[in-house]
């Protein structure tokens, strides 16, 4: 499985597996344990979560598909904004520790920038950090000034990644937080890397078919194309999970790329930050 390194040196699969919508349903609930534990399998070792997916429920999915194998995974869960003040973040935290059965979240990100000052859940990461809670931390949805502002707070490297919204249709961050990230050696993490499921265009149904493989692989191999994103698709469906690992393979040539530009443009000014 291809890894990216994070600033403070460890390793992650470069394809992982989102939880959006898990844990909503207590019938779909074995299926989506099934579905995480068959993408771990094929190596897809890092699996995205939050506080507020399900409110919790997600966690719990999380929880029972890696029980017995929590050294395999790397896991990244959430702090909602309105959280995020110095005691409500460790008290987040431990209640996402609960729900997930383990001692420890590898990465633990600032769900969105809300109106607690950095400094205060910065404070509580380091805590956290300290006390082994958690392995690292980092933010979503932080657009270039955001970040800036959290790497004057919290100093260079602090962030481990910042996880936004970046797909083909989707490509705002190539005109700056990508070089910006890039430059200081944060990789990103492409969140709806499918644009759930909403993707659709004849360049895309052209690209497949030459490969033999499905638009949505096309749209997941074109992310991970850059060797500075990670990418964190959601599958429930066990199809799914193995035709996002098959996609890891899957070799863009100039051609395509070309091609998906023309369907799809590279930003050519800036764009405010999209948030799903
Ligand atoms: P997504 O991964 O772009 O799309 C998920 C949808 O695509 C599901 O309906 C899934 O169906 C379907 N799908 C998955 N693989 C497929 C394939 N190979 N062929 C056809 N359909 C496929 O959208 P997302 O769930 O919004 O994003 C992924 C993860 O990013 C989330 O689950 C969450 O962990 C994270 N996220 C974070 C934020 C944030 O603010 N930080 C926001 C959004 C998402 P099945 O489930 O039926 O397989």
């Amino acid at each position: 499985m291809r890894t990216l390194t994070l600033p403070d040196g460890r390793n992650v699969s470069a394809l992982g597996l989102g939880t959006w919508y898990m844990g909503e349903s207590g019938r779909a609930h074995e299926g989506e344990v099934g579905a995480l534990q068959a993408g771990v399998d094929l190596g897809m070792t890092l699996i995205d979560t939050a506080e507020m997916y399900a409110e919790g429920g997600a966690e719990e999915v999380v929880g029972d598909a890696i029980k017995g194998r929590r050294d395999q995974v790397f896991i990244v869960s959430k702090v909602l904004p309105y959280n995020a003040s110095r005691k409500g973040t460790v008290a987040a935290c431990e209640a996402s520790l609960r729900r997930l059965g383990t001692d420890h979240i590898d990465l633990y990100l600032l769900h969105w920038p809300g109106s607690h000052p950095l400094a205060e859940t910065i404070e509580a990461f380091e805590a956290l950090q300290a006390s082994g809670k958690i392995g690292g931390y980092g933010v979503s949805n932080f657009d270039v000034a955001e970040m800036a502002a959290w790497e004057k707070a919290a100093g260079p490297g602090a962030s481990q990644t910042d996880q936004v919204l970046y797909n083909l249709s989707r490509r705002g961050i190539e005109w700056d937080l990508l070089p910006w990230a890039r430059e200081r050696m944060i990789p990103l993490m492409a969140y709806s890397p499918l644009e759930q499921g909403r993707l659709q265009d004849e360049s895309l149904d052209f690209v497949a078919d030459k490969h033999n493989v499905t638009a949505m692989q096309v749209a997941l191999a074109w992310v991970l194309r850059d060797p500075s994103v990670m990418a964190i698709p959601k599958a429930s469906n066990p199809t799914h999970v193995q035709a996002n690992r098959a996609a890891l393979d899957l070799v863009l040539d100039d051609d395509d790329l070309a091609l998906l530009d023309r369907s799809f443009p590279a930003p050519r000014r800036k764009q405010a930050l999209e948030i799903l």
